[in-house]
């Protein structure tokens, strides 16, 4: 988009994505209006309309001066994208059936994302508390997935203890750091200050890698079984 900026001529670099449903796209710009922030700076508000035909909704951008152009800034509604769920993890369910008696999704997913809007409105303390209650969801969930007969048990253990009664080795360890670094979003004295909701969310990126992978193995060393008894083979 061009502007005229206190007589100068600008351009503005238009958004490609849609923040409502993460299309890349060609959006229309409906209005714009010059105007500054708190901090006297000078900035841009516009609005779009989304041209992907399965969304069409409207979303305003921000854009700064810095230095002698405007840059984008951020996004004034829809929602931050999420990571890209691994299947298992997309698939991980709380093991309680609802009304209709359909099981229903663990609430990690959900509860990450909240925490992810908070994040991006500058909420950081009500995100870092909600992604500590995205941890418990998940290491929970997948305890329950993989022991439902302990159900009831896990439903009520602290979540430390969870962790150490149901997951082994690295992934333990890096489950129990994450828990720390939460539970310190969520007090009133932090005692991890040099670690910040970024390195919590990496930590949660790992997690979910993991549990991939650990989901993976066993799913094919239970489809593949060996064929040595059926064909007398030598291997
Ligand atoms: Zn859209």
């Amino acid at each position: 988009m061009d502007v005229n900026f206190d007589g100068q001529h600008k351009n503005i670099v238009d958004p490609n994505i849609c923040p409502h449903c993460h299309v890349t796209n060609t959006p229309h710009l409906t209005w714009i209006v010059q105007t500054r922030d708190t901090d006297d700076v000078d900035c841009y508000i516009s609005a779009w309309h989304c041209s992907n035909a399965e969304c069409t909704k409207v979303f305003v951008t921000l854009h700064k001066l810095s230095g002698v152009n405007f840059q984008f800034t951020r996004f004034l509604n829809g929602l931050p994208k999420g990571p890209d769920w691994p299947k298992p993890i997309w698939e991980l369910n709380s093991g309680k059936p609802n009304e209709e008696g359909q099981i229903v999704q663990s609430n990690f997913i959900k509860t990450y994302l909240q925490s992810l809007e908070a994040e991006n409105y500058g909420l950081d303390e009500l995100a870092g508390m909600g992604y500590r209650k995205a941890i418990e969801y998940l290491v929970k969930d997948w305890a329950i997935q993989n022991n439902p007969e302990d159900r009831d048990k896990i439903e009520i253990l602290w979540l430390g203890e969870a962790i150490k009664r149901y997951f082994q080795g690295d992934l333990k360890e890096i489950l129990e750091r994450a828990t720390w670094l939460g539970n310190d979003q969520a007090h009133y004295n932090r005692l991890f200050e040099e670690f910040d909701i970024d390195v919590l969310k990496e930590l949660i990126d790992l997690i979910m890698v993991d549990l991939d992978r650990e989901y993976k193995k066993a799913h094919y060393i239970q489809i593949i079984q060996s064929k040595k008894s059926g064909h007398h083979n030598k291997n």
